[in-house]
C-alpha cells in the first residue's frame, strides 16, 4: 500500500522508514507511468508536492542510521495533490507497530 506517513522520520522504525521511501520512488513510477493515485489522493495517503522535500528528508535520517540508499529519485513535474493528516498516522503507526511506538514516545 502507497502511503506518506509524513511524521517525523526519526519516529519511523527501520521497516516504516525503509517502506515510505520505496513507496516514494514507486509513486513517483505510478505518476510518470500516467498511473492514476486518485484512491490514495482520496483516502488522504500522498501528498504529491511534498514528495521531493519528504524523500530528502528520509533519506537523510536513512544515512544517518547507516542504511544504503542507492536510488537517485527520477525527476518529475510535482503538482498540488493531496492532504494528510499527521496526527492520525501518529496514531495509527502507535496503534499498529510496537517499535514506531516506542520510538514515538521518545522523539516525538
Ligand atoms: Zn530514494
Ligand atoms: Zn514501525
Amino acid at each position: 500500500m502507497t502511503r506518506m506517513w509524513m511524521i517525523k522520520p526519526e519516529c519511523l522504525c527501520r521497516n516504516h522508514l525503509l517502506g515510505e521511501h520505496k513507496e516514494l520512488h514507486q509513486l513517483i513510477g505510478s505518476i510518470l507511468a500516467n498511473k492514476s493515485i486518485k484512491g490514495h489522493l482520496e483516502k488522504g495517503q500522498v501528498e504529491v508536492h511534498n514528495i521531493k522535500s519528504r524523500h530528502e528528508e528520509l533519506v537523510k535520517e536513512m544515512k544517518k542510521r547507516g542504511y544504503n540508499h542507492k536510488s537517485p529519485l527520477k525527476k518529475f513535474k510535482a503538482f498540488n495533490a493531496g492532504k494528510i493528516n499527521i496526527i492520525e498516522n501518529y496514531n495509527e503507526l502507535e496503534r499498529r507497530c510496537e517499535k514506531c511506538r516506542e520510538l514515538i514516545k521518545t522523539k516525538k
